[in-house]
């Protein structure tokens, strides 16, 4: 398997700051692996605080003069990269693929999924509109105006890297803010294309600024952003640990926080559900991107009447599902993206298994013929799984798709919500009062009734409880990058 691009040039391998490529000022590299093989293939910058405080002091001196732009030239701009993004979407989805592991098919959505925050954004930079308000009294004026709340330091992780960092670049750069941005540590690679397209866009020096380090050095660099006052704001995507450490380090300085965090999503199929719908819905949901989703169900509760059916259809699809490299044209889920991710999978399926649960299908890692690499795992489905088992309690993040079984509403409410998480629930049920009381009682920021494909540029993408704060996407999402300014003009005649 080798990486190649119809234009070479966008496989960069330098921070990009204040409009220059760069090495990192310690000089210090590290290398990226392909998850298919484990091998290293290249390396990139490994930055440390000096390097995230040059990005700091660009983003900082470029602010006033991009707020200032009308929002029109933001939209502009934002509509060329979205042109050069879908123009060069065979590069980066062989980038995507390259170096996390997804099949391309899947690469090309996502690009296409990313390019759709880019589109959408450029269409809501020019819709920021202020407000009038009644005043109390015929002396004073009162109105609201929004403003972009400053230099944005954006923290994206591996699973889907290029959605997640143009989903924070978009709205930040068409609300006017100014953006330094780290990407993941295993897939550096995609971003900077990313970059590379944005600089030849037209993007001027300084609004956008990007520097990647190994895990051992990430602290460092985001503790240069979150002790500098000059950064106004950290979107995250992520593990609810780093989100939370962030929220205490922000403090400091007050900074504006969207933390898009882990989840522990639970996906019930009613006695009145179409099975196979359901079926089809976990289908899409749980195996997307080998299960290393936000979003994927982790908890699959079926009901007793209907279980022993519902397994039965899922076992006989996930069978027929296709393992093997990203770049192999048969391929349906791809490698875990790294040693510590297939080890969290076969330790969750080890302790379910221990503590009483039943193997459908699946239950190893693969290591022969086309699945000939150290990260392969072979998708899997348990029967009676308990909510003792850590795969309840934590999401597994691999294709493992748990069913527990139950006897009713209540129960299953109960269950769904006995977790610190809430980003995505699911549902599948053709009662309609029923409907609104799981719309109602489900504690998750986005519920998916009787479907399992969720997330679009038009919709408010976050969750509730300890999966974060904030929105991506739709007109929600632009919030999250602005200031409400209220000016009262008093002394009228
Ligand atoms: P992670 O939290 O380990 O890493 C995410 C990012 O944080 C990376 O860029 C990493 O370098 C950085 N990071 C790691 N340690 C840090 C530290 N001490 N200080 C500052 N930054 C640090 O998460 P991961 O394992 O790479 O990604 C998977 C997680 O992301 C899962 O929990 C998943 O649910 C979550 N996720 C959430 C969403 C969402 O929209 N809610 C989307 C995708 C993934």
């Amino acid at each position: 398997m080798t990486l190649l691009l119809n234009r070479p040039d966008l496989m960069r391998s330098n921070n990009f700051i204040n409009g220059q490529w760069c090495n990192s000022i310690s000089e210090a590299r590290y290398p990226v692996q392909n998850p298919a093989t484990g091998e290293a293939f290249t390396t990139v910058a490994n930055s440390t605080d000096a390097d995230a405080r040059a990005a700091t002091a660009a983003a900082h001196a470029a602010f006033d003069g991009w707020r200032q732009q009308p929002a029109a030239v933001r939209a502009q701009f934002l509509k060329r990269w979205h042109a050069l993004i879908l123009e060069h979407t065979e590069d980066l989805a062989r980038l995507i693929s390259y170096e996390q592991g997804k099949p391309l098919a899947e690469a090309r959505g996502e690009v296409a999924y990313g390019a759709s925050y880019v589109d959408w954004f450029a269409s809501e930079a020019v819709r920021t509109y202020g407000d009038i308000i009644p005043a109390p009294v015929s002396s004073k004026k009162l109105m609201v105006v929004k403003g972009p709340v400053g230099v944005v330091a954006a923290i994206t992780p591996w699973n889907f890297p290029l959605a997640m960092i143009a989903r924070k670049i978009a709205p930040a750069l068409a609300a006017g803010c100014t953006v330094v941005a780290k990407p993941a540590e295993d897939t550096p690679l995609t971003a900077l294309a990313l970059v590379a397209l944005a600089q030849e866009a037209g993007l001027p020096a300084g609004v956008l600024n990007i520097v990647t380090s190994s895990r051992e050095q990430v602290s460092n660099v985001v503790g240069a952003w979150l002790d500098d006052s000059r950064v106004r704001k950290i979107t995250f995507t992520g593990s609810t640990a780093v989100g939370k450490l962030l929220a205490r380090e922000s403090a400091a300085t007050l900074k504006r926080l969207s933390l898009e965090l882990g989840g522990n999503a639970p996906f019930i199929v009613f006695e009145d559900a179409d099975l196979d719908a359901a079926v089809e819905g976990l289908m899409a949901a749980k195996f997307r991107n080998g299960g290393q989703t936000c979003v994927s169900p982790n908890r699959i509760y079926v009901q007793e009447a209907v279980y022993d059916a519902f397994a039965a259809k899922l076992v006989a699809r996930v069978q027929s599902l296709r393992v093997g490299p990203g770049d192999h044209p048969d391929s349906q889920i791809g490698p875990m993206i790294n040693a510590r991710a297939v080890d969290k999978i076969e330790h969750h399926v080890q302790d379910a298994l221990s503590q009483g649960a039943t193997l459908l299908t699946g239950g190893q890692r693969l290591s022969e013929g086309v699945t000939n690499g150290p990260h392969y795992y072979a998708p899997t489905v348990l029967g009676d799984a308990s909510h003792t088992m850590e795969l309840a309690q934590d999401e597994t993040f691999g294709p493992v798709a748990p069913l527990f079984r139950f006897r009713d509403e209540t129960e299953v409410v109960e269950a769904a919500n006995d977790t610190p998480y809430g980003l995505a629930g699911y549902f599948y049920s053709r009662d309609i009062s029923r409907i609104w009381r799981l719309i109602d009682q489900l504690q998750t920021g986005i519920v998916g009734i009787n479907e399992g494909a969720l997330a679009s540029e038009s919709a408010p993408f976050g969750g509730v409880k300890e999966s974060g704060y904030g929105r991506e996407g739709s007109r929600y999402g632009l919030d999250d990058y602005m200031e409400t300014k209220y000016l009262c003009q008093g002394n009228l005649a």
